[in-house]
């Protein structure tokens, strides 16, 4: 039922992402933040909830900046697998382009840790649009909120920071925060449109 928007989007003939199987992890809840080179460069910032991925398109990427309110547009539900998935996703298909994993680690409720009450507290959060949580990434660390703007039909959300110890005060941006070797930057790299030189007036 969550998944079939997910499912219906696609056609796994053709791309290699996992099909939608409601699937949860063994011990502790999983995020992932996965870097998407589609027609626009966007990061996916997705939280376990019940079997499936919570999703959000971050257009900007996450930051460590308490300041910064990053809009998150709330998507479909994405499959517990696609946690892993990176690759090309077929010109013609749904997001065509290149997906690469950006962070990942297991995140928590802030209240209780305990599994079955943090899925209670972080479900309540999601319901009411005020969904508070702790990351355990490589690079996203500690409390984080998302903040559902009101009065709102597109599913407009914020992504802000908490101020704690792993929260910076300097300018934050995700894009210097790339793997090495990664393949989006390779693509941007070899795709890079050419420079159109100034028609120079001949004279003849
Ligand atoms: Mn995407």
């Amino acid at each position: 039922m969550a998944l079939s928007l997910y499912n219906k989007k696609r056609n796994f003939k053709q791309t290699t992402e996992p099909a939608g199987k409601v699937k949860k992890s063994a011990s502790q809840l999983s995020f992932v933040v996965q870097r998407h080179k589609a027609s626009r460069l966007h990061y996916d910032f997705r939280l376990e909830l019940d079997g499936a991925l919570k999703s959000w398109a971050v257009p900007k990427g996450p930051s460590l900046n308490p300041q910064d309110k990053r809009l998150a547009m709330m998507v479909e539900d994405h499959p517990y697998d696609y946690k892993d998935f990176a690759g090309i996703i077929p010109a013609g298909n749904y997001g065509a382009g290149i997906v690469e994993i950006w962070d990942e680690g297991t995140y928590n409720d802030i209240e209780n840790s305990e599994r079955k009450i943090a899925e209670k507290n972080l479900r309540a959060g999601l319901k009411s649009g005020d969904l508070k949580f702790q990351l355990f990434g490589k690079k996203l660390k500690g409390e984080f909120a998302l903040i559902k703007l009101k009065n709102n039909e597109d599913n407009s959300w914020l992504l802000i920071k908490h101020n704690d110890k792993y929260a910076t005060h300097d300018e934050y941006n995700s894009e210097a925060y790339t793997k090495i070797n990664s393949p989006i930057n390779k693509w941007l790299e070899e795709n890079k449109k050419p420079v159109k030189k100034k028609s120079s007036s001949k004279r003849p």
